[in-house]
Parts: structure tokens; C-alpha cells; sequence
């Protein structure tokens, strides 16, 4: 068996239940497990002493998109692409990507697949979850290929070809809820359990305002058949809120699916940005959880408070969402974000931030081998680089890493005891030709006369 140790000059741990920041300890693994934390250092075939490092469970970065954002990329900041400031999931993200996956070859898809994977492990996480278009299975392939840890959530739509009309009502345009289902379990046969159980599923119906009620409550009953986390877009936009009341006898966004029994401690809503205060109050009492991704609404002058979710008592993680998938970088607005709208420099405090992407994210999908560092816990690490300049000099290395560090300062990624990167860089394959050959095929989608139209 593999031996690997790790010295960290800063150990995250847990102890009593909270959180405890170790000096000076060796982390010891024997293949696809910690097999100790130890302050004197063990023998093993492999040892990595650099010191300044803080060597943290690998990140969970439970919700992102290596597709659809990196068509947005360069394209939609500064307001491009809004028609009235309005939301652009209907108007480029979902016509762009269904489009572009019909022009796409097999290879060119793995290509963009390959270079999501890459930037998401750059930025720290070790595990991801990924709700894409069903004719994506390529993000299976890479993710088992580039060793991460993988949730692939292929989507299932009443309609996969949602529009919005001018009022921003999306409407419905057959009815691919049957289809998406039985693709869903397909790929669930096929991959499930995969890479040693590295590969594994979600459910994931699109949206409130894309899922009618038949196609919710068949996703849930089979989600809990095959005990499967849920993961959804839930309260996006004002739009959706006003689409689910007028469809469904005034109910929100959150009680239509509090109604249809989703609202539940497996289910994992992204963004919720457009709750009420009692939506989210319903939410705690489910036991449901966020999954806040500030960034992508920053971008378009929209605040999604890590803090607002918190201080309701609802599990919040964090998540990139794809656009800039530096998950550091994330908490980092995450925490500045919830600071500004509450006006309260205490609020989203960088424990909390850290516990939504290592502890309290493995919690919300069952896996209490994650986000961990532990005796008998996964493998899984990331680790900073504390000595950049930047960092220093330092006193409390949480309060750093979430207020000063970022991407660049992530310099090793382990998944399932496999290094993949070290000294900030890919081990297992040439990141300038993935770069290269996922941009091209990327370029290819933007080339579409209804990409120049839509991407100004
Ligand atoms: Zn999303």
C-alpha cells in the first residue's frame, strides 16, 4: 500500500465538534485513507516537508458548471448580454449550451470538460458537484480521467428548450420530462459507483420554472429510491417567483417545492436569491440546504448573502457556479458580500466559510469520510501555500486563507490519496494542451451566428 506524509504547519481538524487548527503536524496516508495525524514525523514512502503550509480536508465545491459559464466567459461581464438587466440562464446559458452541444463533436466536448476539471482542481476543491446538459456525458469521462472527485447531476427538464418571453415568463415546449429520466438512469447504471466510487450521481431537475410538478415528484421518489442527494436551482430570479405563483395557486418558488416533498435534508438549492424571509425559514425547518455562489451574481450587480442563509439557520455551502471556479477566492466574497448588505463586520466569520466547503458540505451529501481530516477519513486533501508574500506575516491561518489567499496559493490537491496537484500545478497531464484544446472547442460555440447575436 501507498504511503504518503504531509507536513502542514497549520492542521485542520476537528475536535469536540468544532473546528481546531493543529501546529506542526504530519498528516499520514496509507492508500485511499488518513491513517494518522501525528506531531512527530511517520515513516512513509513519500514525504512532503515544506513548511507554511496549511493542509486542509479536500474542498467540496457542491455546485458548478464547466459548460455553460465558460461560454459566458469574457462575454457577459459589464452587462453584455442582459436584455433589462434580466438573468442570462434563458437567453445565452441554456440556448448557447444546448446549441452548442448539437455542433460539438464527442472530443471537442471532453476537451471543455477536461478544462472545467482543470480550473476546478487549480482552485482547490477535490470534490465537485455538476449539474450539466444530459448530452454532456463527456464530464463523466473527464472527471474519472483527471482523478476528482465527481457528483455529475445530468439535468432533467419538462423542456429543455426553455425561453423567456419578453415579460420573462419561461414557457414550456413539449415535454422531455420521461426522455430526461430515463437518460438520467441510464447514465446512473453506467457510471454510479465508478473510479473506485470516486463517480457518482445527483438528481438533478433543472429549475422550479423548467420542472413541472409530475417530473419533481418522479426525480424525488427516485433520488430517495437510490439514496441520491437532490440538487436544484431554486428562487434565481424575480422572474421565476412570479412564474411559479402565477403556474401554481401563488405558491413561491420554495413552497412549490415544499409541496411536491423536495424540500428535505438531501436536497441541495442553489442560489435562492429571491426567497422571502419565510421561504427561508421554511427551508431551516426542512433541514434543506443552499448552495450560495456570490460571484456569478456580483457580476450582474446582485447580492447573494452567505450570511442572509446562515442567519436563518439553514446549512449553506459555498459553490463557484463555473464562472471563476477559484472556490478561495469564493469565500472570499462570500464573506466580504454578507459583511456589506448586513453592515456587520462579525457575520459569515471565516470558520463558517471553511466549514461550508469541507464539513457541513459533507454533511449535506451523507459523507462523513469528507471534508475531514481524520483517522479512517477519504484521502482527500488541499493544501495552501502560506509563505506567499501576501500571507504574511500571519497569526490565525483561517482569517487568512479566506481574507488573503486565493487560487494561485493552492499548492497541492489529493483525491482518494493521489496527488494531483503539486506545487500548484496538474500532475497527470499537459495543462497547456488542455487549455488549448478545450478554448478551441469553446471558440467553435461563440463562432455560431446565435452565439454573435446573443454575446455582444
Ligand atoms: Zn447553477
Amino acid at each position: 500500500m501507498s504511503t504518503t506524509a504531509i507536513f502542514g504547519s497549520y492542521v485542520l481538524v476537528r475536535r469536540d465538534g468544532a473546528q481546531e487548527v493543529l501546529r506542526d503536524h504530519w498528516v499520514l496516508v496509507e492508500g485511499r485513507r488518513i491513517a494518522a495525524v501525528t506531531p512527530s514525523r511517520p515513516e512513509a514512502a513519500e514525504i512532503h516537508d515544506r513548511p507554511g503550509r496549511f493542509v486542509l480536508p479536500g474542498l467540496l465545491n457542491l455546485h458548478n458548471h464547466c459548460f455553460s459559464e465558460a461560454v459566458a466567459r469574457s462575454h457577459t461581464e459589464d452587462g453584455h448580454g442582459r436584455e433589462g438587466g434580466r438573468s442570462i440562464v434563458y437567453t445565452v446559458l441554456l440556448p448557447l449550451t444546448k446549441t452548442g452541444l448539437a455542433v460539438l463533436s464527442p472530443q471537442e466536448r471532453l476537451a471543455i470538460a477536461r478544462l472545467g476539471i482543470l480550473q476546478l482542481l487549480k482552485g482547490g476543491a477535490a470534490t465537485v458537484m455538476e449539474p450539466f446538459r444530459n448530452g454532456l456525458p463527456e464530464m463523466f469521462e473527464a472527471a474519472e480521467a483527471m482523478g476528482l472527485r465527481f457528483y455529475g447531476a445530468p439535468y432533467l427538464f419538462s423542456t429543455a428548450d426553455a425561453k423567456a418571453g419578453p415579460d420573462g415568463t419561461v414557457r414550456y415546449a413539449g415535454d422531455d420530462g420521461a426522455a430526461d429520466l430515463a437518460t438520467w438512469n441510464a447514465l446512473h447504471a453506467r457510471w454510479e459507483g465508478r473510479a473506485e466510487g470516486r463517480i457518482r450521481l445527483a438528481m438533478s431537475p433543472h429549475a422550479t420554472d423548467t420542472c413541472a410538478p409530475d417530473l419533481l415528484r418522479a426525480c424525488a421518489a427516485r433520488a430517495r429510491e437510490l439514496g441520491v442527494p437532490i440538487t436544484t436551482h431554486l428562487a434565481q430570479s424575480e422572474d421565476e417567483v412570479a412564474t411559479i405563483r402565477a403556474r401554481h395557486g401563488g405558491r413561491t418558488p420554495a413552497e412549490y417545492l415544499d409541496w411536491l416533498g423536495l424540500l428535505a435534508p438531501d436536497l441541495l438549492a442553489a442560489h435562492c436569491i429571491a426567497s422571502t424571509d419565510d421561504d427561508l425559514r421554511l427551508m431551516a425547518a426542512r433541514g434543506a440546504s443552499v448552495l450560495n455562489c456570490p460571484r456569478v451574481f456580483a457580476r450582474a450587480g446582485r447580492t447573494a448573502a452567505f450570511g442572509r442563509f446562515a442567519e436563518h439557520g439553514i446549512r449553506t455551502l459555498v459553490g463557484t457556479d463555473g464562472y471563476n471556479m477559484d472556490l478561495l477566492a469564493e469565500l472570499n466574497a462570500a464573506s466580504l458580500i454578507s459583511k456589506v448588505v448586513s453592515g456587520r463586520a462579525e457575520i459569515a466569520a471565516s470558520p463558517a466559510l471553511i466549514d461550508a466547503v469541507t464539513w457541513e458540505a459533507a454533511a449535506a451529501i451523507r459523507r462523513p469520510d469528507l471534508g475531514v481530516i481524520a483517522p479512517g477519513a477519504a484521502a482527500d486533501l488541499t493544501v495552501v501555500d502560506l509563505t506567499h508574500p501576501h500571507l504574511q506575516p500571519l497569526r490565525e491561518p483561517r482569517r487568512a486563507l479566506v481574507a488573503l489567499a486565493n487560487r494561485a496559493n493552492v499548492d497541492q490537491v489529493m483525491v482518494d490519496g493521489r496527488l494531483l496537484i503539486d506545487r500548484g500545478a496538474y500532475l497527470h497531464g499537459d495543462e497547456a494542451a488542455i487549455v488549448q484544446a478545450g478554448a478551441a472547442a469553446i471558440e467553435r460555440i461563440w463562432d455560431l451566428p446565435e452565439a454573435r447575436a446573443a454575446l455582444t
